[in-house]
């Protein structure tokens, strides 16, 4: 007897959309790439705009979903270990030190995996992000330091079909790997690791430029930036030149409008669903920031501990009313003078929170003015968009009138 055949499954059936039509999420879409793959035929509930779900990505990735009850993981996600750590040495060209590539290197290298999707540059732009799925280190190398930019990283999916990847590590941001996980069962993989970033105010690629026009004095030159934790923004420029600027001398009224609507309405800055979370913000200044959220996070980690200066995370400070101060000064859209910006910032790195307690700062800062504006341009969305966790930390501020 033979058994009927298997009804296609859905991406089996669907093709990327069209580049150029208009994506599902609409304003609110973050070009992570599913709609131009197959794996479209999921957007509905994937998408991280369109379906919040984090509690069932948690649970699935983890085990279990953040306990809100518990002040650190309120903020920071699900977690069995937090450290500060150094690449040592540091990969040169790196957005920090290089833990992520060097991660991706060793994956490849130790056969824990066949590809890393990770993202170089256009070879025409530095700033415009090409996915890719390296097979060798050099390719993972290649895809070093940020391009601070909304970058299409699952359209790569639509490569695996036929490759012969069946063990893969994503690198990625939060809003690409809410969409990865809710697509992961039904990859033809074997086993996937996610490597995240924690991620806040990206832009398009016009964005960016509007920004560097306005905060640095030399935009075309510009090879790197970093918000860093002395509340200064680092730039490097093309002949190695470093220029900072405060955080509280930018440009508010013209800068107000320059961050991609999805990031305006992004609520998963520490990337709750990766498995190991490397950033910067949790840590003292010219440090990296890592959070381990389950074994298969720790794996990754195993890769490089022993390449890595580590310390523990501290947290030093009060955030809370400069939290207060800033939100209704980013309302009224007040923009500071340079010298009074550069005292700001002064007392600020003097006094301000550090460690753990800086993130919570910039948590806090992003959360409440994205639930603002969420109320105030999606207001029928606010409700079921706005995670619970998010609800519970706005709710420590007083906002402004809607
Ligand atoms: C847009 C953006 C915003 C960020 N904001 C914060 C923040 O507010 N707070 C914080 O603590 N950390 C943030 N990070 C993470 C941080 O800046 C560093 O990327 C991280 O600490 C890793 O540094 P590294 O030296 O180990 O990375 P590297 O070894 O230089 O590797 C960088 C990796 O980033 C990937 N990548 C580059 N651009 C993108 C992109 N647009 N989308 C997805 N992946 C990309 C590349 O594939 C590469 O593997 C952000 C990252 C990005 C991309």
């Amino acid at each position: 007897m033979t058994s009927a055949p298997r009804s296609p499954a859905p991406h089996e059936r669907a093709r990327p959309l069209a580049k150029g039509s208009t994506y599902p999420a609409k304003d609110l879409c973050s070009q992570c790439g599913l709609c131009d793959s197959r794996w479209v035929a999921y957007v509905r509930r994937a998408c991280a705009f369109l379906n919040q779900r984090f509690e069932a990505m948690e649970t699935a990735a983890h085990g279990r979903s953040r306990d809100l009850a518990n002040e650190d993981e309120l903020y920071f996600g699900v977690s069995q270990r937090m450290v500060t750590a150094r690449l040592r040495p540091a990969i040169e060209g790196a957005q920090w030190s290089g833990i992520v590539s060097r991660i991706g290197v060793r994956a490849l290298e130790t056969g824990l995996v066949d590809a890393v999707l990770c993202v170089q540059q256009s070879p025409d732009d530095r700033f415009t992000p090409l996915p890719v799925l390296a097979r060798t280190p050099e390719q993972v190398l290649a895809a070093r330091v940020n391009k601070p930019t909304l970058s299409p990283n699952l359209e790569v999916l639509e490569q695996l079909p036929g490759s012969g990847i069946r063990r893969l590590l994503a690198i990625g941001v939060g809003c690409q790997v809410q969409a990865l996980r809710a697509v992961q069962d039904t990859l033809p993989l074997e086993q996937l690791y996610v490597l995240g970033l924690p991620c806040v105010d990206n832009v398009s690629r016009a964005g960016l430029q509007t920004f560097l026009e306005s905060a640095s004095d030399s935009p075309a030159t510009v090879v790197h930036y970093e918000f860093m934790q002395d509340f200064r923004i680092h730039f490097r420029h093309s002949d190695g030149r470093e220029e900072t600027v405060p955080f509280f001398g930018l440009d508010t009224p013209k800068l107000k409008n320059v961050f991609a609507p999805s990031c305006l309405s992004c609520f998963d800055y520490v990337n709750g669903g990766a498995d190991l979370v490397v950033g910067y913000m949790g840590a003292s200044f010219g440090r990296q920031w890592l959070t381990v959220r389950n074994p298969r996070g720790q794996e990754l980690l195993d890769l490089v501990e022993t390449e890595l200066d580590l310390a523990p995370v501290s947290s030093r400070g009060d955030r809370r009313a400069a939290v207060q101060q800033g939100i209704d000064a980013y309302d009224k859209a007040i923009k500071l003078p340079r010298w009074l910006a550069e005292l700001v910032g002064f007392i600020v790195q003097r006094v301000g929170p550090q460690g753990l307690e800086y993130g919570r700062f910039s948590i806090d800062s992003h959360f409440t003015r994205n639930a603002l504006w969420v109320r105030r341009h999606h207001p029928e969305k606010a409700e079921d968009h706005i995670p619970g966790f998010a609800k519970a930390i706005v709710a420590r501020y007083r906002l402004p009138s809607l």
